[in-house]
């Protein structure tokens, strides 16, 4: 019976993103095989973690796990290919996710069949995407299309002589304190420890091409202009055996033409006429889900706010989605043909025209401070 994946990296159901990735460096360093030589068991709990990892920080294969269990990751599952195969390399790949690209060449040389080197990670590229409101409500997988350096086809590689595969060179120079030993990453081969051998047509000197593929983006609902998404693994390819670079999307909200978005409220100008603020009315307007409509009483004054909850945008940060406040604002006439003026000439002094608020009528500053609370 295979061991629930939470249980595993000894959190809770409900961890973030921080905490799943903190409590498997953790397991990580304390099963480390280096650090344990010889200890199947632990060896055993060090790739146990990985996997565990592998599908908690991957939001899809996370939702999938949250429902189907490991069921979900086995043959004909939904899942996809299971993990059967997921060898030391692949995890030693998602390390540069979580230790900074360095850990190779840390404190764990050797120990897998050999000497390792720093793993170049390929660099990362920044898109910006374009979202309107209607998106942003529901979230969406947006198509975009990115030029990426990817190996070159039939690109191979071969040991750096410069530093023999070793990634690192070492310099001993004679100061007066004595002889000093200073180690550098290779100038041949950037640290990777291996460099291009066969270097197709057009590929670059490490042995890369730049391509023009699409990627789908899944954008959860909620973003807000100028949040960045990270698409692991969707980067710049590296040379060699070296890890893909990220892809980090920039939103951009859109301008809705009558909507105004403020955190997860929506508001909304409503002009009314004098008669219909007058008599009461009804009146349709548009939503981020369809049309809706509200009701003006009989006698609503300009200023007045009507909150329609839950029609806003979902809260990245809290749960639950915001209101859309709709302001009336009542239109007063700029042209009065005579008949109309002679109307309100004789009602001018009619005690019902005259200002009469009452507490139902907050003042601006009041109906602010309501909404805020
Ligand atoms: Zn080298």
């Amino acid at each position: 019976m295979k061991k629930d994946y939470y249980e595993v990296l000894g959190i809770k159901k409900n961890a973030n993103e921080t905490e799943i990735k903190k409590a498997y460096r953790k397991k990580a360093v304390q099963n480390h095989p280096d650090k344990n030589p010889g200890d199947k068991a632990s060896e055993e709990r060090f790739k146990e973690a990985a996997e565990a990892y592998e599908v908690l920080s991957n939001t899809d294969k996370k939702a999938k796990y949250d429902r189907f269990g490991h069921a979900a990751f086995e043959n004909g599952g939904g899942g996809g290919a299971g993990f059967g195969g997921m060898n030391m390399d692949d995890i030693f790949s998602q390390f540069g996710d979580i230790f900074g690209g360095h850990f190779g060449g840390g404190g764990f040389g050797g120990g897998f069949g050999g000497s390792r080197q720093v793993r170049v990670k390929g660099s990362n590229l920044r898109i910006r995407v374009k979202l309107e409101l209607k998106d942003i409500l529901n979230g969406v997988d947006k198509k975009v299309k990115v030029k990426r350096l990817v190996r070159a086809k039939g690109v191979t590689y071969k040991t750096c002589d410069t530093c023999d595969g070793q990634g690192s060179v070492t310099r001993i120079t004679n100061t007066i304190l004595g002889r000093m030993q200073t180690s550098a990453a290779c100038p041949s081969c950037h640290g990777s420890g291996e460099i291009v051998d066969h270097r197709p047509q057009g590929a670059n000197a490490q042995g890369l091409i730049s391509k023009e593929e699409t990627i789908e983006i899944n954008i959860p609902p909620g973003v807000t202009d100028g949040v960045q998404l990270k698409v692991s693994g969707k980067g710049n390819e590296a040379p060699g055996n070296g890890i893909t670079g990220d892809i980090h999307v920039i939103i951009q909200e859109v301008t809705h033409d009558k909507l105004k978005r403020e955190g997860s409220n929506l508001h909304y100008d409503l002009y009314v006429s004098f008669p219909e603020a007058a008599l009461g009315s009804s009146r349709e307007i548009d939503t981020l889900t369809g049309k809706v409509r509200i009701k003006i009483e009989e006698g609503t004054q300009s200023g007045k706010i009507l909150r329609l909850r839950g029609k806003g945008l979902e809260s990245l940060d809290r749960y639950g989605k915001g209101d859309l406040m709709v302001h009336i604002n009542v239109w007063t006439p700029k042209k009065l043909s005579k008949e109309q003026k002679e109307f309100f000439n004789k009602n001018k002094k009619d005690q019902n025209f005259a200002p009469n608020p009452s507490n139902s009528d907050k003042s601006f500053f009041e109906k602010v401070k309501d909404m805020f609370s």
